[in-house]
């Protein structure tokens, strides 16, 4: 197992010496009016994101401040106040449908007002530094990957569990005293409002995971700055005809590496490459390229885990697994790139 190099700051909170950022988010006094339109709310956010900027550094040099204490409305409270506004007219992701889910109507994910999610577990089959990991898996998703392995939960996000965020504080606070590392949100893509809710209430210094597609919109990115402590993020593909004729997802790089790029400066990031049959040199070849590129510093996980489900069988080409040539040649790319911190 490589020694882990670029996650520094989640181990050092994982070890309680220094704070999650959604801590640090909380200690950042705000007054606003919830009433207020969210073009006033998105002004205090971006002027009071500066504070934030400035205690993170602080705390992170100089140590906490025990006299710091959180306030009454807070920029945690903000940012709640924001997204909840969004779901009224919805863009939590790039497909910007527009749709009310406040009054429960539903756009491309499915997903109402209220979050579902299928499972939460202490989790041990996760990259080595992250486990045991508490993940709690959402339903509903924004992507149709026609080999989707939990294709049951994703396009039908009505048959999961109600995610009320006060239950689901009570099982983070339970698993971290049974010895999870990290609270792990699966496929939160159509949930940040519920996620928002979860951490405002938790009463545990524990590293949040947002594990995801990376699909989310430039808004959600805004609000998740000084909420993620580290992005477990897909690259899945390495152009948009793929992407489109495989996940029927839309201008996926520039919305993916925009959000990656963004993601490399507020937070830090454990990246999943899963190499799909068939697409090492449309796929797996630029995607490694753009890393080494452009968020070189990060932790790089090669995943081999493709299987042909649910949809897989109607596309010959995808209809199989991977062969050993196709291993050896992903692995050859990725260890000539360049790439310090590799998972294989
Ligand atoms: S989260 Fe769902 S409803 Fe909102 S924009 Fe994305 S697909 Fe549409």
């Amino acid at each position: 197992m490589n020694e882990p190099v670029f996650l520094r700051r989640y181990q050092q909170v994982e070890k309680n010496e220094l704070l999650p950022r959604y801590r640090i988010t909380s200690l950042v006094p705000v007054s606003f009016e919830k009433t207020s339109s969210i073009e006033k709310l998105w002004d205090i956010h971006q002027m009071k994101m500066q504070d934030y900027r400035k205690l993170l550094a602080s705390i992170d040099a100089n140590g906490y401040d025990p006299h710091l204490s959180n306030h009454k409305s807070s920029l945690l409270d903000l940012k709640i106040a924001i997204i909840q506004k969004m779901l009224e007219n919805c863009c939590f992701c790039e497909r910007r449908c527009g749709v009310n889910r406040k009054e429960n109507h539903k756009g491309y994910c499915r997903v109402g007002s209220v979050s579902g999610y299928a499972s939460e577990l202490l989790h041990t089959g996760e990259e080595p530094e992250l486990v045991p990991s508490h993940t709690i898996f959402f339903t509903g998703c924004v992507f149709s990957c026609i080999y989707c392995q939990n294709w049951d939960i994703a396009t039908h996000p009505e048959t999961g569990k109600i995610a009320d965020p006060l239950e689901l504080v009570k099982l983070i606070e339970k698993r971290h005293i049974q010895g999870s590392k990290n609270v792990n949100f699966v496929t939160p893509t159509p949930h940040p409002h519920t996620v928002l809710r979860i951490i405002r209430n938790l009463s545990v210094n524990i590293p949040v995971i947002w594990n995801s597609n990376m699909y989310h919109s430039k808004e959600v990115a805004d609000l998740l700055e000084g909420v993620v402590d580290v992005y477990l993020a897909d690259l899945r593909y390495g152009n948009d005809e793929c992407a489109d004729k495989y996940s029927k997802v839309k201008n996926y790089m520039q919305v993916v590496t925009e959000n990656l790029t963004r993601a490399y400066s507020d937070a830090e990031i454990l990246l999943r490459h899963l190499v799909l049959p068939g697409h090492i040199d449309c796929c797996t070849r630029p995607a490694v390229k753009w890393v080494a590129e452009h968020i070189p510093h990060i932790r790089f996980n090669l995943m081999f885990q493709y299987a042909p489900h649910y949809l897989a069988y109607k596309y010959p080409e995808m209809n199989r697994y991977l062969n050993r040539q196709e291993m050896e040649k992903a692995v050859e790319i990725v260890l000539s790139s360049g790439l310090e911190d590799i998972l294989l």
